[in-house]
């Protein structure tokens, strides 16, 4: 294993209230990894890398997500369910509560931090109570060198107590878990979860408001890569969709797997430093870079290992969302420092648990932002007794949970971007085909391959009549061959093999969007509401 960054320099932490912790500053992934296992955290598997289970929470609580309500943020944040507001009293109180329960403890301490271009540079001091937390944030946040440290001066905090409980009586929470952000203060509060990427997303819920507040440049949940010729290309998509095993792809070099900045000066940066795959089901047959990723120094969660110490991806019996942090130069081919000029294709990625979604179309300027503003894919109802039917889900710009300001703001940069940059939109349904989810089957993620590379090669052939179809209900334009793919899955319909259920199913998405885009109609023009689907159920 790589270590990194190696100190002899020593930290006090009283300034943030934190007094008299046995502070271990700045260990090497190594000594947390082995850490971990001392204190019967983690255990290590067969391959090298560390497996931990993160506790109660496997996932990511968006109910407990709070912004504080102050004078930065109390006109400029989209309040809503979504970004809840917090009181800053309430706060400050909840703040010394967990910095006193640090107190005396013996803790772990690392500054690193977020966006590889120079100009956006956000320093960050992560605090936390377990090491492999710890370890997640060297594998995940951009590592500083010895020089960078010596004058580290940390900007943002996040002080992550996963055996805090809160007493939402007490505490103003909403039950005993919070991740609470504070852009006055400027930290990120997060306690009573164990579960990591709280403190990834809290840091790119930060600079979602950060970057286009005040540095005029766009966040966006996506993923990107590079190819030979220095052509960018994105992948947008809620979660599951397909970012980073998309974005994974031995050919083209590797920028990041799911937070990046678009600047004004015609470029894409990664705001991290590592990648956080999911790994159900994973095989190093249809994922190599990805299985091959999990050596000494990744992270894995909630796996379940067989007695040799061996992963099964298949087991799900902790839950669906299995994971493993790794640094990205466990990637082979990646793009150093993580920075692309400005995308010459953009693909908005969907799982489609109807099933009626093209699995690959191009999207005209106006219907790309008709999908940004909608964020459409759709979450299967699983194992839930008597759920049968998919219920769509909606997020907009992909990823609703992080972005504190209206979606129409985002929306509004992208599309000026687009413009400018005279990029092409594709919309990849990496969802179901042949029926929907219970009857269909997942897309092969061998064909969505093959259409992204077909893209990218510029294999699919003029924008006319003779090679595109325009979808009579989604109004967009799907390809007629494409090489790698049989001519049957193109068409969704024609893989139904029922007409009647197809356009019926077809319908029923229509009318999901159109009942979604209503309460942004408002904010969009025209040419915008005209990107929508074309038909609707009578
Ligand atoms: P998150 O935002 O949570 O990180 P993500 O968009 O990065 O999510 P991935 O981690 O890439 O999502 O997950 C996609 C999952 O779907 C993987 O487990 C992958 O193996 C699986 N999959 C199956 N078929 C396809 C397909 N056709 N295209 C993409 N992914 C597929
Ligand atoms: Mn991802």
């Amino acid at each position: 294993m790589v270590d990194y960054t190696q100190t002899t320099k020593t930290i006090s932490l009283d300034k943030h209230g934190i007094k008299n912790a046995k502070i271990h500053y700045q260990l090497s992934p190594n000594q947390l990894h082995d850490i971990t296992i001392e204190k019967k955290q983690g255990v290590q598997v067969s391959s090298g890398a560390l497996a931990v289970n993160t506790g109660e929470f496997t996932g990511r609580s968006p109910k407990d997500r709070f912004i504080v309500k102050d004078e930065i943020t109390k006109d400029r944040v989209w309040w809503g369910n979504i970004n809840i507001p917090f009181e800053p009293d309430t706060f400050d109180k909840l703040h010394d509560k967990v910095v006193n329960y640090l107190s005396e403890k013996e803790i772990f301490v690392r500054d690193c931090y977020a966006c590889a271009d120079e100009n956006y540079k956000l320093n960050i001091r992560v605090i936390n109570e377990y090491p492999w937390s710890n370890m997640f944030a060297n594998n995940m946040f951009l590592r500083p060198n010895e020089s960078e440290l010596e004058t580290f001066s940390p900007e943002w905090n996040v002080i992550n107590a996963p055996g805090f409980i809160a007493d939402p009586e007490e505490d103003g929470t909403r039950q005993h878990n919070f991740a609470i952000l504070n852009f006055t203060k400027k930290i990120a509060l997060i306690g009573g979860t164990g579960y990591t990427g709280e403190i990834k997303k809290g840091i790119f819920s930060a600079l979602n408001f950060i970057l286009p507040v005040f540095k005029n440049t766009l966040p966006m949940h996506c993923s990107a890569n590079i190819g030979e010729d220095g052509d960018t290309a994105i992948f947008f998509g809620l979660s599951g969709t397909g970012k980073t095993t998309l974005s994974a792809d031995p050919n083209r070099r590797l920028i990041g797997d799911d937070e990046h900045g678009w600047t004004n000066e015609n470029t894409v940066f990664n705001f991290e430093g590592g990648c956080y795959a999911k790994v159900i089901n994973l095989s190093e047959e249809n994922e190599p870079d990805i299985f091959n990723a999990i050596k000494s120094g990744a992270i894995l969660e909630n796996v379940i290992l067989d007695k040799n110490g061996e992963v099964n991806f298949e087991d799900t019996s902790i839950t669906q969302n299995t994971r493993v942090s790794y640094p990205i130069d466990h990637i082979d081919n990646i793009q150093v420092p993580s920075i692309g000029k400005n995308p010459k294709n953009i693909f908005f990625l969907t799982a489609d648990a109807f099933g009626v979604l093209p699995p690959i179309s191009k999207l005209t300027p106006a219907q790309a932002a008709y999908h940004f503003i909608s964020g459409y894919t759709a979450k299967v109802a699983g194992t839930e007794a008597g759920v049968k039917e998919p219920q769509p889900s909606f997020s907009a710009c992909f990823g609703a949970p992080f972005m504190p300001l209206h979606p129409a703001k985002y929306a509004e940069m992208l599309s000026k971007k687009m413009k400018e940059a005279g990029v092409n939109v594709w919309l990849v349904n990496t969802g179901w085909t042949g029926g929907p989810y219970g009857i269909g089957t997942r897309m092969k993620l061998k064909y969505t391959r093959a259409m992204i590379n077909a893209v990218l090669n510029g294999d699919l052939g003029l924008y006319d009549y003779d090679h595109y179809h325009i979808h009579s209900v989604f109004g967009v334009a799907q390809p007629r061959t494409c090489p790698g793919v049989p001519t049957s899955v193109l068409s969704p319909r024609a893989t139904w093999n029922d007409d009647q259920a197809y356009y019926k199913t077809a319908f029923k998405l229509s009318n999901a969007f159109r009942e979604n885009f209503k309460k942004f109609e408002s904010y969009a023009s025209e040419e915008i509401r005209r990107g929508g689907p074309q038909r609707y159920a009578f």
